[in-house]
């Protein structure tokens, strides 16, 4: 399988250590068309990217691209901030962006005090998620998607379970992908031949890389797709394939 773009890339602008030159650099070296800059939002109160360093991460991305000679994309991946699907990425900033993946994570200023408890303790606790805790990630899951034009959906159920199939079904309905984050692996087996099975949600491969040395990584997704004989056509981003996002479609509806 021969991965055509990597949308899931972080920069010191959030929690990367390498550069955006040095990420396009490694892309090009991969043989990638494209890569994306998908800083964390700006509700991460360790490494949320900061709206006054919008325009200096998009200078480097033009400077790079241009270097290069691989697209290269500015998006976020915003955070999931509240039951209600609120994201750390308002209207307001879509102009700003070309993409939008969003995902959970700790460390974010949640909606309201509510959220906080029941997103970010009651998930952290080390003990089985009860179903009420899962019914209630697959809820904010599935409202962000609802509410926000959201390409892709990283590393779902990574430390916030969730009923993968009930997201995926959504997912699908609204034209989201499901990313196969080869960082950590995050779907069982069974999950990920159900989505298949029951659902028509598409797929996306992404390397999740802090480090340029790991940009365009896809081993582990890899290893787990064959155990499986995965539909791989279910895969928008290999074998010279580049996704459609909703996002630039919404935005272009909207004139933003
Ligand atoms: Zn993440
Ligand atoms: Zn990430």
């Amino acid at each position: 399988m021969i991965l055509t773009a990597d949308y899931h890339t972080h920069t010191p602008f959030s929690h990367g250590k390498n550069t955006v030159a040095e990420n396009a650099f490694a892309a090009k070296e991969k043989g990638l068309k494209e890569l994306g800059i998908a800083d964390h939002g700006f509700a991460h109160m360790a490494f949320g990217i900061r709206r006054k360093d919008l325009a200096k991460l998009k200078e480097e991305a033009a400077v790079a691209e241009k270097e290069y000679g691989v697209r290269v994309l500015v998006g976020v991946e915003a955070n999931l901030l509240g039951l209600n699907g609120k994201t750390d990425l308002k209207e307001s900033d879509y102009p700003n962006f070309d993409f939008f993946l969003c995902g959970y994570h700790l460390l974010v200023k949640t909606a309201t005090a509510s959220d906080f408890f029941s997103m970010l303790v009651r998930n952290s606790l080390k003990m089985k998620p009860n179903d009420s805790v899962v019914k209630r990630n697959t809820k904010t899951y599935i409202n962000a998607i609802k509410n926000n034009p959201i390409d892709a959906i990283t590393h779902l159920s990574y430390r916030f379970p969730c009923d993968a199939i009930e997201v995926a079904k959504c997912a699908a309905d609204y034209g989201t992908y499901i990313e196969l984050n080869s960082k950590k692996t995050h779907l069982t087996d069974e999950e990920l031949m159900e989505m298949t099975a029951k659902t028509s949600v598409r797929f996306l491969i992404n390397s999740d890389a802090h480090a340029a040395s790991r940009v365009g990584d896809k081993r582990i997704v890899e290893e787990q797709l064959a155990r499986l004989s995965f539909p791989t056509e279910r895969i928008d981003n290999v074998e010279g394939r580049l996704p459609a996002f909703r996002f630039q479609a919404y935005k272009l509806r909207q004139g933003l």
